[in-house]
């Protein structure tokens, strides 16, 4: 194979999904964002709702491999602002080619990652989601732009904040309850509490999206696989 050849094969990035919605998160909720979902999560929580990235019965026997021009061209011809990657895990991979084309055609790049693995492109927007199954590099923690909490239990934001100790420094801190415990009331009472209490930079999140049901609208976009707390969730289930 000759070395142009292998320099497109390495660029190639395995994509479990791109489709055209809106970011409903964080502090871009409600912008028209293009989003690039890869494959492939070491972390694997219990309550993974992209399961279709990284469980061995939910992820597709084929998985294609795209060239970031292919994967950015139909982000151009949108109206979206910045694209998003996001995954899986994402920066398992090396961004670097995918970050530079999206840069090259005037779009933002952001990426929403646990940052437990270095993050290896250039980014505008850095959204850290620590998990505890895999806990996040120092680093990326300092660096994010903002970071998002997933509140599984009532003591989830004293665990975290305990953790992060002088590195909590983004300018905003989101508190998520966990989806499958959306309703739980003392969840919802420990970001109720921990807002009113302590003010910014926390935050109340939520995904939005799920409630427009806006990421379906694109056909190219998967139906969710959620865990909800079972990592041992099979098909049949
Ligand atoms: S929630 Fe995110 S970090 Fe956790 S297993 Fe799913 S994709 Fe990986």
């Amino acid at each position: 194979m000759s070395n142009a050849l292998l320099q497109t094969e390495a660029r190639r990035l395995p994509v479990h999904e791109r489709f055209y919605s809106w970011q409903g998160e964080g502090c871009h909720a409600g912008r028209a964002a293009f989003f690039i979902r890869l494959y492939g999560c070491p972390v694997q929580c219990p309550w993974c709702d992209s399961a279709g990235t990284w469980h061995p019965e939910f992820i597709p026997r084929n998985i294609e491999r795209l060239p970031p021009d292919e994967l950015l061209q139909e982000a151009i011809d949108s109206a979206a602002a910045f694209v998003v990657i996001t995954g899986g895990e994402p920066a398992i991979h090396d961004l670097s080619a995918l970050t530079d084309v999206i840069r090259d055609r005037g779009l933002r790049c952001h990426i929403e990652t646990s940052g437990a693995f270095p993050l290896q492109g250039t980014f505008d927007w850095v959204t850290v989601s620590p998990k505890w199954q895999k806990l996040p590099l120092r680093e990326n923690v300092r660096c994010a732009n903002e970071l998002k909490l997933i509140v599984e239990h009532e003591t989830s934001i004293a665990d975290w904040l305990a953790w992060l100790g002088d590195d909590l420094r983004a300018d905003h801190v989101w508190l998520h309850p966990e989806w499958s415990q959306r309703q739980n009331r003392a969840v919802l009472d420990s970001i109720n509490q921990t807002i009113k209490e302590r003010g910014d930079p926390f935050r109340a999140g939520y995904q939005l999206h799920k409630l427009y049901q806006v990421d379906e609208q694109d056909p190219r976009s998967r139906p969710p696989a959620p865990l909800g707390g079972r990592i041992h969730l099979s098909r049949e289930d």
